[in-house]
């Protein structure tokens, strides 16, 4: 307990640790005597939550959550004793975070199963704490799943890599995205797990010795041009890994993964990042066919932000180097939760309430949150609402740009139709042809990440053909061009 107050005041020092201590006592008492099946005490859980919520840096109003998540639910707190002793935006991160545990996979019908998706997403977007909280529970279950029986483990497993890792993922938590995969892997996929573990463990060990190599020379010369910098090796997340060699291209072959170990540089500013990578590229020729990737200058939607580059590493082995700032990695790692911490740092001036209000609405930077609560909104039909959120938000997505640099965040097998109505419906209105890196494309052509797509506007508004429903994916083009059929019939 002493540790979690001390790891909470080294980033936040107004922490109010009264409040902090009574959500630990009333913890205690609600799960007295209750055993998790591991013979562990069930309050082991809920530390455990909460301690992985200060390791986000997240406000005391989520830790005191992260406590109570389970205390009405499982244990023997009633809600009213909650309300009056934590006051309302405790409980009602913990009613959310009820709400979004009742998702169940397996032993719920389809129309179950999408309502309570409905609530998850509805809670999510009044309240985005609530959907960290949730994570946060999830993790340290899949941290100790071994204690429950096969069948459990695979369903918990299988929910895990389909809902709460692509989530991770869509909040910027990559680091938790990698674990909660990694984590469901061996469950999932165990014949496939254990020999992925022992065919890339000596690659790993290669991999890690190259870079070793690299930082040390790295590290010189940074230091010769007056550049700190800390580097670390980074080792790819296992099923991240598997998930590349399952690719037709890569064909299950380990030496066409380049990034299987990548040096990641930390640097104090943006300036440093750049005068970082002159440096990289002196003392390492860049890899010209895989390039720099600058997502400083073009953040990803969801808010990423590094250089990405590949050099000839020594004896001229491709390694793959990330130059970050410390405040991007924070937000690289833990996504939405440092974003918290670093919106409250800068606004110092507005009431600690307010601040947290700020930093937790869904804003542009999370602009598919609200998108999908609107959706859900205005789609009667559950399945249609199904068939949104796997296509526009669990699925993968890719990256377009427009001419203007802009990124439209769009899901895969998008075509440049897509793009014009993700752009504005005004460009699906006048769409005439496009264009894809200077080239012109057919409008059916799939778009790919990194894709700069120009639309080539006719003069006057045209008729969407009815023909362009067989192969548009995202909802808003569906609708617009049905919509726009219907009025002109
Ligand atoms: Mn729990």
């Amino acid at each position: 307990m002493e540790n979690l107050i001390k790891k909470i005041k080294e980033y936040n020092p107004e922490v109010d640790t009264a409040l902090i201590r009574k959500a630990y006592r009333f913890a205690q008492d609600a799960h007295f005597g209750h055993k998790r099946k591991s013979g562990e005490p069930y309050f082991i859980h809920l530390l455990a939550t909460a301690m992985i919520l200060s390791e986000w840096k997240m406000d005391t109003a989520s830790i005191v959550a992260g406590f109570l998540h389970d205390s009405v639910e499982d244990g023997a707190a009633k809600r009213e004793d909650l309300l009056k002793e934590f006051g309302e935006t405790v409980t009602g991160l913990v009613d959310g975070v009820t709400k979004v545990g009742e998702i169940h996979l397996r032993n719920s019908t389809n129309e179950e199963f999408v309502e309570n998706l409905r609530k998850m997403f509805l809670a999510m977007a009044r309240d985005l704490r609530v959907v960290t909280i949730k994570l946060a529970d999830r993790l340290h279950n899949m941290r100790t799943l071994e204690f429950q029986p096969p069948q459990k483990q695979k369903e918990v497993a299988r929910e895990t890599l389909e809902v709460y890792a692509p989530l991770a993922e869509r909040l910027g938590m990559g680091e938790v995205k990698g674990e909660l995969e990694d984590l469901s892997f061996p469950y999932l996929f165990p014949e496939d797990y254990k020999w992925l573990k022992s065919y890339s463990a000596p690659a790993y060990k290669e991999a890690e010795d190259h870079v070793r190599d690299a930082k040390r020379k790295l590290l010189t010369n940074l230091a010769g041009e007056n550049i700190q910098a800390t580097i670390h090796g980074r080792s790819k997340h296992i099923y991240s890994l598997y998930r590349k060699l399952l690719r037709p291209e890569i064909n299950k072959d380990i030496s066409q993964i380049h990034d299987l170990v990548a040096l990641r540089i930390l640097v104090k500013s943006v300036e440093d990042c750049y005068m970082a990578l002159g440096v990289i590229h002196k003392t390492y020729k860049p890899v010209p066919a895989l390039g720099i990737s600058d997502y400083i200058a073009v953040p990803k939607p969801n808010g990423y932000r590094s250089i990405h580059t590949k050099v000839f590493g020594p004896g001229g082995r491709i390694i793959e180097i990330q130059i970050r700032t410390t405040e991007m990695h924070d937000e690289a790692e833990n996504g939405v939760a440092a974003h918290w911490y670093y919106s409250h740092v800068k606004n110092q001036s507005l009431s600690s309430a307010d601040r947290d209000k700020k930093a937790f609405a869904p804003e542009d930077k999370l602009n598919w949150v609200k998108q999908i609560a609107n959706w859900q909104k205005e789609v009667a039909d559950n399945r249609e609402f199904l068939q949104t959120l796997k296509i526009d938000a669990l699925s993968h997505r890719i990256f377009v740009f427009t001419p203007k640099g802009d990124v439209k965040d769009l899901p895969a097998g998008a075509t440049p139709i897509d793009f014009a109505y993700a752009v504005h419906t005004d460009l699906g209105k006048h769409l005439g042809g496009a264009k894809v890196n200077g080239k012109i494309v057919p409008l059916d052509h799939k778009l790919k990440s990194g894709n700069v797509c120009e639309i080539i506007l006719t003069k006057e508004p045209r008729k969407p053909n009815a023909d362009w429903l067989e192969f548009v994916v995202t909802n808003l083009a569906k609708r617009e061009i049905n919509r726009r059929e219907r009025k002109s019939a």
